[in-house]
């Protein structure tokens, strides 16, 4: 694919882009620019500030910030890679753009279970990874080698694999993805310091967010096996939500002994965004899929809503109990 001289490929990644994304995406192009590719990474929406210290964030294109810049590049690209995503919807607004191109190869290299596979020419799917960003560290070692991933790279990568594992404590979590570990370290990154940018940089009204969040917001019902928290646009108005501001919430009921499923709904101007977290065998992935037109991991999952708040809410609540029957 990436054989005969150099080509045009664009790296596109999911809807509110994530660290891993994010990370992935950035190594990516940049083992692509170093065998003499010109990649441009594009994601659908902004990524949050604490994401924005990233080496080479800069290069990433918005494409609600520039997609007239996109669209032609999508136009242009010999190789579309698509980063930490498996279904064409996760692009949101810009699927129509990279649907354009109907010359283009498609390369997939992601992590999340069942790809839709008729849409791509080539695909990396591997589901027992715990992120996109380690299956790009194994890749690049295979094509271009380990030694071509320098200190900027390794803390992308890191950042994908921190993120998506919890900070290495969810599943997938393998001797080998240990063994990447230690190479980045021996590259250089500084730990303590991207844990300082990711978990520990937020501002007074993300943290407010939090406290209201888990306070007055937090539902637990179905004798304390689930949880739910909604936030309107109303709500978030006050505490001058950013995008990113809620990354994390969902996970913290989790946290109390007896809850299995945890839910985070968010209201945006377009429909209302529903964030799934378990633990154990309860599959938020078949969850998602079944009545959110979602999907995901197991136990980290995701989907939408188009109904009102309210009914969105009951509609979880009865989903919820229906699942655990
Ligand atoms: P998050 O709650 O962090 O937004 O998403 C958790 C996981 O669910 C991620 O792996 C994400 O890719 C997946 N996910 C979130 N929303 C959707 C969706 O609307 N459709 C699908 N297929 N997956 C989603
Ligand atoms: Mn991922």
């Amino acid at each position: 694919m990436l054989a005969g001289g150099p080509k045009n490929v664009l790296i596109v990644s999911h809807y509110n882009p994530d660290g891993d994304a994010l990370g992935s995406s950035i190594a990516w192009a940049r083992m692509l620019d170093g065998l003499g590719h010109h990649a441009m990474c594009v994601v659908p929406n902004n990524f949050p500030h604490f994401l924005d210290w990233m080496p080479d964030s800069s290069r990433i294109r918005v494409y609600t910030k520039c997609s007239d810049e996109v669209r032609e590049a999508a136009l242009k690209a010999d190789i579309i890679c698509c980063l930490d995503f498996n279904n064409p919807s996760r692009l949101e607004g810009l699927t129509a753009a990279i649907e354009a191109n109907i010359h283009a190869r498609r390369l997939l290299i992601d992590h999340h279970l069942a790809p839709s596979d008729k849409y791509f020419d080539l695909a990396f799917s591997y589901t027992d990874a715990s992120s996109t960003s380690y299956i790009v560290y194994k890749l690049i070692s295979r094509f271009a080698g380990a030694h071509t991933i320098d200190r900027d790279m390794g803390t992308v990568l890191y950042v994908g694999m921190m993120t998506d594992t919890g900070n290495f404590s969810f599943s997938f979590l393998t001797p080998d993805l240990f063994r990447v570990v230690a190479a980045l370290v021996e590259k250089g990154i500084d730990i303590p310091w991207i844990n300082y940018k990711v978990y520990n940089s937020y501002t007074e009204e993300r943290v407010r967010l939090l406290g209201y969040s888990l306070g007055p917001k937090m539902d637990i019902f179905e004798k304390g096996r689930a949880a739910c928290i909604s936030l309107t646009e109303k709500e978030l108005r006050r505490f001058r939500f950013k995008q990113g501001d809620s990354e994390g919430f969902v996970n913290y009921p989790l946290s109390i002994e007896t809850v299995e499923m945890s839910a985070l709904l968010l209201e945006n101007h377009k429909f209302i965004r529903v964030s799934l977290r378990s633990r154990g065998d309860v599959d938020v992935n078949a969850f998602a899929r079944r009545y959110f037109d979602g999907g995901g991991h197991r136990n980290a999952a995701g989907g939408k809503s188009t109904d009102s708040m309210e009914e969105t809410v009951v509609r979880y609540k009865r989903a919820v109990t229906e699942f655990f029957r």
